[in-house]
């Protein structure tokens, strides 16, 4: 399966990810994560990322979008994939479609955690104290979450149109919200066979 997990900043998207993709027997292939490592090792790459990531905005288009090709190419990728955190401009949506249109495929599913905007604060602040990460400060958190409704938000409506969009509760324990997204996936996979 080739899906895609979306969500605000902070909704819970990476630790989401990494069960449901280890349940689909996929890769989760998470573009920050590919970014933060970057940055750790000093590439070109990650010094580019930086700027971007420590004032909370989107690398741009065409760096993204080289990155996720080369990794989507890998052969691990080959048999499905979880992204998380790509696409998030609609000029990413074309270039995922483009990139898979290649091989034949397209995505199958759009999950999108939705969370309660307080709510969504109160994780990040905690993240920041726990994993101490740069941009998860306060005046680049309300950045970050204005940018997702600028730019990320309009993705809803693209994947709705497509009827490939779940919309999924955010809100609750880590294993309620793993179950909820398990349970649209089963239930698309009930209506493709
Ligand atoms: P994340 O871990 O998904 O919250 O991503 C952390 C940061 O990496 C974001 O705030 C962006 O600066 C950058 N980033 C991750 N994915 C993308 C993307 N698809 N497009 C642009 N920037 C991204």
């Amino acid at each position: 399966m080739r899906v895609i997990i979306m969500g605000a900043p902070g909704a819970g998207k990476g630790t989401q990810a990494r069960f449901i993709a280890e349940h689909l027997g996929v890769p989760a292939i998470s573009t920050g994560d590919i970014f933060r490592n970057h940055v750790a090792r000093g590439t070109q790459l990650g010094v580019t990322a930086q700027r971007y990531m420590d004032a909370g905005e989107y690398v741009p288009d065409e760096v993204t979008n080289g990155m996720v090709r080369a990794r989507l190419s890998e052969p691990d990728a080959a048999q499905g994939f979880l992204l998380d955190g790509y696409p998030r401009t609609v000029t990413q949506v074309d270039e995922l479609d483009g990139m898979l249109r290649e091989t034949g495929h397209s995505i199958d599913l759009a999950l999108c955690l939705s969370v309660d905007t307080e709510d969504l604060v109160e994780r990040l602040s905690l993240r920041a104290r726990l994993e101490g990460r740069a941009d998860d400060t306060k005046d680049v958190i309300r950045h970050r979450q204005r940018l997702y409704a600028q730019e990320t938000e309009p993705l809803l409506s693209i994947y709705g149109a497509r009827d490939t969009l779940r919309l999924v509760e955010g809100c609750g324990s880590v294993e309620d919200v793993t179950e909820r997204l398990l349970g649209a996936l089963r239930e698309d996979l009930s209506k493709s066979v």
